[in-house]
């Protein structure tokens, strides 16, 4: 049973004078927030160059990058590639009844239990909810993470969008999307020498330009896994996260499951309307019989920037 937490404005402007604190001292990047009670599945550190696929996922809250790398990225964690998600905020304003410090370490643990289930990496950087701005430091912040985890795919949400946290992430990314190559901006982290391809999840926003499928995958198989991953994020999941309200989640243990059911299969059909909103590209993938039987997808969109992956290329990225 969780109580609703308390706080007062001097706690949080404590929790928020030392956050700018630490923000202000520390020189070559920004604070990562670590809550040692669940460790990631992996060390957040460069994987070997083991012949394995790298792939990191940027989203601006704790639990865009989880929703983004839903299924995909366990298959791709089950055959031994090393997956990373990073939420570029700490999620500290995402609840209707909790914020401050206490949210932003109660979310970092959520993410971390999700990626202990999914068997990837995730890091949490310490800026705060609401507030990500398209910034030299921010650039060079992203730039070293893509680098330090020797990409070979990125992954993040497009930049039109309706949250502003949402839209900057996507322009950093946008904006690390060349200068991970050059070897002068941010030298203290070597750069790639070859550039990785870039990815946008799907969304539902017309302009200036729908979504468009360029490649699509059955995730049918880990669909169970990923929506147990995925049901750890309970501030968010369960109690509604800055949408929800008192008593979204009752105390009751029938209410509970309830609504823990309801909102396991708002999840699935989420992932069973991109199968059908995208057959075509899954069609194009596993040929007609096998896209038929489809009934969970994640699809990607390749982004301008980055390099330009064929159609054999796009295979290889996703061995399924
Ligand atoms: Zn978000």
């Amino acid at each position: 049973m969780r109580k609703k937490a308390s706080f007062s404005p001097i706690v949080i402007a404590a929790v928020a004078l030392a956050a700018f604190s630490a923000g202000t001292l520390a020189s070559r990047r920004l604070p990562t927030i670590s809550a040692a009670a669940a460790p990631a599945a992996q060390a957040a550190k460069p994987p070997a160059a083991d012949g394995k696929l790298r792939i990191i996922f940027f989203g601006a809250h704790p639990d865009d990058a989880e929703y983004r790398g839903a299924g995909v990225a366990v298959k791709w964690a089950a055959a031994g590639h090393h997956v990373k998600f990073v939420s570029t905020t700490n999620g500290d304003i995402g609840h209707w009844g909790q914020a401050g410090g206490p949210l932003a370490m109660r979310r970092t643990k959520e993410v971390q239990e999700v990626a202990r289930k999914m068997g990837v990496t995730v890091e949490v950087l310490d800026i705060h909810d609401g507030e990500i701005m398209p910034t030299l430091e921010n650039r060079r912040t992203i730039t070293r993470l893509i680098r330090e985890w020797n990409a070979d795919v990125v992954i993040t949400n497009r930049p039109n969008d309706y949250h502003p946290d949402h839209r900057y992430t996507s322009i950093l990314v946008q904006d690390s999307a060349f200068m991970v190559t050059v070897p002068f901006f941010t030298p203290d982290v070597k750069p790639l020498s070859r550039n990785p391809v870039f990815l946008y999840s799907p969304d539902r926003f017309q302009r200036p330009n729908p979504f468009r499928a360029d490649v699509a995958v059955a995730i049918d198989e880990v669909m169970d896994k990923t929506l147990d991953a995925l049901l750890e994020m309970e501030s968010q999941i369960h109690e509604g996260g800055a949408g929800g309200h008192e008593g979204i989640y009752p105390a009751s243990e029938p209410g509970r499951s309830q609504r823990r059911e309801q909102v396991r299969k708002n999840l699935a059909a989420r992932y069973a309307g991109q199968a059908n909103t995208y057959r075509a590209a899954l069609t194009e993938f596993y040929g007609e019989q096998r896209a038929k039987q489809v009934r969970y997808a994640q699809a990607f969109e390749v982004c301008e920037y980055g390099r330009q992956p064929g159609k054999e290329e796009l295979r290889k990225l996703f061995p399924f």
